[in-house]
């Protein structure tokens, strides 16, 4: 299988070569040559399959430069007992007969970050073999929140990585902010920048582009790399969740082989919906992929509208991991429905970086329309659906799942289309205890982790083992530097 960037698509390299790279150098995302298929049979093969084996038979098709029993090796560890809290992984909850939720957060950091970010150091450290890469990757991440602390339990202690994390000083919230600080391993730095979000992905980016810090990294044996969505290495082990739903629906006898579904995502960056639509392409019957936005909604007008604008206010939500202007991966999408017509998809983007705005084709509009449908809530929707879910399910869910749950509910009210649908649930819920706590109409005095401790008491549910031991762990790291000073952090880190 060769892999091609969506900027120029008559350069072909290997997986191991689109993984170590992350971004092609023309600056487009690397995308597979063809897409593998995906039968019924082969369908009915993983019903019997468990959740690792379902992710070496599909990650199988798309890297044959890595042999089946590497990526077996890497799939074990990555998706073990000892990491994730339940042992399917990513467990299918039946809420009613033909609505359920996917739930991506049993791992070690209660987002779905990690179905990615624990199994990409793996795949990134064998591609570097592959490639003959001799220095260390040093990953370095600018985090907005669930991202850093994703990346720095999935790249602890591994051999060949290190490690660094810069956190906005007042943009995270206390549990975020926890859970990178008291971060534990010998390859991991974690660091406070002066400012917001903006300034430490500033910070991150004139670092990457310093060519003298290149150098002299490369003296003392290290390279940069990031361990952000654009990767193929983060997108892949998403698809592999899609397919294991289906099949377990199928397990359930909820439906059959062959039967659609309709998937509704959460989404900001089109990372995960767009896993989604790989699923579709390879054969998974899906009928819709809903695209769920909060109020920064300029993917719900993108998709009505075909025009994407990202002049726009930006808003502040309580579902921050979707508080999202550009969405990098819409660019794979655009490639695939436009005929892979790469110097078309150059100009978009030359477009978005000018102006901030394009417009797509009719028919790539028609081609968008087909497969996906949109819509988006505002902050009090959701505390409401968050409410509703509890009292009348006594299922508690995540601000980000409940603007999903929310959007799909509206889609099967205005559409009238009942066809059995998998929420994609992102995050635990006690990632956003404050919100979850204001939603269900209780006190917020307390900050912190008191907070998790209130939820729980307050539901009744548990809360998962790596945030209720928070209280018990020590900061390791308290450092705080200005956006200037990011590079000599970098720096003492590496030395
Ligand atoms: C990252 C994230 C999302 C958005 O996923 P994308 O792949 O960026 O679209 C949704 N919910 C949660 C909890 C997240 O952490």
């Amino acid at each position: 299988m060769r892999y091609q960037s969506t900027r120029d698509k008559s350069v072909f390299i290997t997986a191991a070569e689109a993984i170590s790279q992350g971004l092609a150098r023309d600056g487009g995302l690397f995308v597979p040559e063809l897409i593998p298929k995906l039968g019924s049979d082969a369908i009915e093969k993983m019903l019997e399959m468990t959740y690792q084996e379902r992710a070496v038979y599909v990650m199988s098709m798309y890297l044959d430069d890595f042999a089946e029993k590497e990526l077996r090796e890497y799939v074990n560890s990555a998706y073990s007992a000892e990491s994730f809290d339940h042992a399917d992984i990513a467990p299918v909850k039946k809420l009613e007969d033909g609505m359920y939720f996917l739930e991506l957060w049993h791992g070690p950091t209660c987002a779905f970050k990690d179905m990615a970010l624990q199994i990409l150091p793996y795949l990134l450290t064998a591609s570097l073999d592959k490639t003959g890469e001799e220095r260390q990757v040093c990953i370095l991440v600018a985090t907005s929140g669930d991202t850093g602390k994703a990346a720095l339990e999935g790249f602890r202690d591994v051999p060949r990585t290190k490690i660094m994390v810069f956190y906005p000083k007042d943009g995270v919230s206390d549990i975020q902010k926890l859970q990178m600080t008291t971060q534990q391993g010998n390859n991991v730095d974690v660091c406070a920048v002066e400012g917001n979000f903006d300034d430490a992905q500033t910070g991150v980016k004139i670092i990457f582009s310093d060519e003298a810090l290149r150098e002299r990294l490369t003296e003392n044996g290290y390279f940069l790399s990031s361990a952000n969505s654009i990767n193929w290495g983060r997108l892949l082990p998403q698809v592999v969740y899609y397919i294991s739903a289906y099949c377990d629906l199928i397990n359930d006898g909820a439906i059959q082989n062959g039967d659609k579904v309709n998937f509704c995502v959460p989404t900001g960056n089109f990372g995960d919906i767009l896993a989604g639509y790989y699923a579709k392409l390879m054969g998974l019957p899906t009928d819709k992929l809903i695209c769920a936005s909060n109020k920064n909604d300029v993917l719900t007008e993108f998709i009505n509208t075909g025009v994407y604008d990202k002049n726009r206010q930006f808003y502040t939500t309580i579902s921050p991991s979707m508080d999202i202007l550009v969405s990098s991966n819409l660019e794979r999408l655009l490639f695939e429905l436009s005929g892979k017509d790469d110097k078309l998809i150059s100009g978009y983007m030359a477009q978005l970086g000018k102006s901030g705005k394009y417009t797509v084709t009719p028919e790539i509009k028609a081609a968008v329309t087909r497969d996906f449908c949109c819509g988006c809530c505002s902050d009090e929707e959701t505390k409401d659906t968050i409410r509703d879910t509890f009292e009348q399910d006594k299922y508690l869910i995540d601000t980000h799942t409940a603007v999903a749950y929310k959007v799909l509910k509206d889609y099967r009210a205005k559409t009238g289309d009942n066809t059995p649908a998998i929420v994609v649930s992102t995050a635990s819920p006690y990632k956003f205890c404050d919100s979850v706590l204001e939603a269900l109409g209780r006190e917020v005095g307390d900050n912190g982790v008191m907070l998790i401790e209130n939820l729980s008491q307050a539901t009744g549910v548990p809360a998962p083992g790596p945030l209720s031991s928070l209280k018990d762990k020590k900061p390791r790291f308290d450092r705080c530097v200005s956006k200037s000073e990011m590079i000599n952090a970098v720096e003492d880190f590496l030395k």
